[in-house]
């Protein structure tokens, strides 16, 4: 069988606006497949990554509700390196099986997949054939955040000093979107975007045994 399996990998660093431009993608008829939704099931109630967090952690990371105390686990890794790549080692393999599973339920012209580490990760920008930046100053993102979280400066800055800078973003960038300003301009940059996917994805069609 022979389907289409154009992929964007949207990226952008923390408050530059992806989830806002990726919904407005969404509404012109890209499939979604968000890893930081995927990541949060699998560490909310029931979720797959549970057991194993609980047996390797202990139950102090373990809410009522039986979902991972996401704060608690923030502060534990912040400093520990290792206690961080242990994490990372549960959840994923798990996340990259999630993914592929929503991918192959792929209805619509293309895919997009939210990464928000993707220039962070080793293996994203080969699973991609674009890679779409969401590029605003970093004045902007520190705004946004505050207001969107209630968090402080120091907390917004430290959290942007462990993901990769606005420059190494914008190196790995096949398409830029500068998303500072009005939200209206902001959607005639995506439908401009969007016409040029649709064609690139009329033009990527290949086996669907062929995956991610
Ligand atoms: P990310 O998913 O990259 O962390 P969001 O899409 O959640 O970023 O955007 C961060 C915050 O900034 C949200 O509260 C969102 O509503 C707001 N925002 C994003 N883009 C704009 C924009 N162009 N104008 C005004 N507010 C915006």
């Amino acid at each position: 069988m022979v389907t289409k399996t154009f992929t964007v990998g949207l990226t952008g660093g923390i408050g530059s606006g992806k989830t806002t431009v990726a919904n407005m993608f969404a509404e012109l008829g890209a499939y979604l497949v968000d890893t930081d939704l995927i990541a949060h099931q699998l560490t909310g109630a029931n979720g797959t990554a549970m057991e194993t967090i609980q047996r390797e952690f202990g139950a102090d990371f373990i809410l009522a509700t039986g979902a991972m105390d996401r704060a608690k686990m923030r502060e534990h890794i912040f400093s520990r390196p290792e206690e961080k790549k242990r994490l990372e080692n549960i959840l994923h393999p798990l996340i990259r099986t999630e993914t592929e599973l929503a991918a192959k339920r792929m209805q619509g012209d293309y895919t997009i997949f939210v990464v928000p580490l993707l220039v962070e990760s080793t293996s994203w920008k080969q699973r991609v054939n674009r890679v779409l930046v969401i590029d605003c100053s970093e004045a902007t993102q520190v705004q946004r955040v505050m207001n969107r979280n209630g968090m402080t400066l120091e907390q917004v800055m430290s959290i942007m000093k462990a993901q990769a800078s606005r420059e190494q973003r914008l190196q790995v960038a096949d398409d830029i979107i500068l998303n500072e300003g009005d939200l209206n301009e902001i959607r005639a940059q995506v439908a401009l975007l969007h016409e040029k996917y649709l064609k690139l994805s009329e033009t990527t069609e290949t086996n669907s045994t062929q995956c991610l």
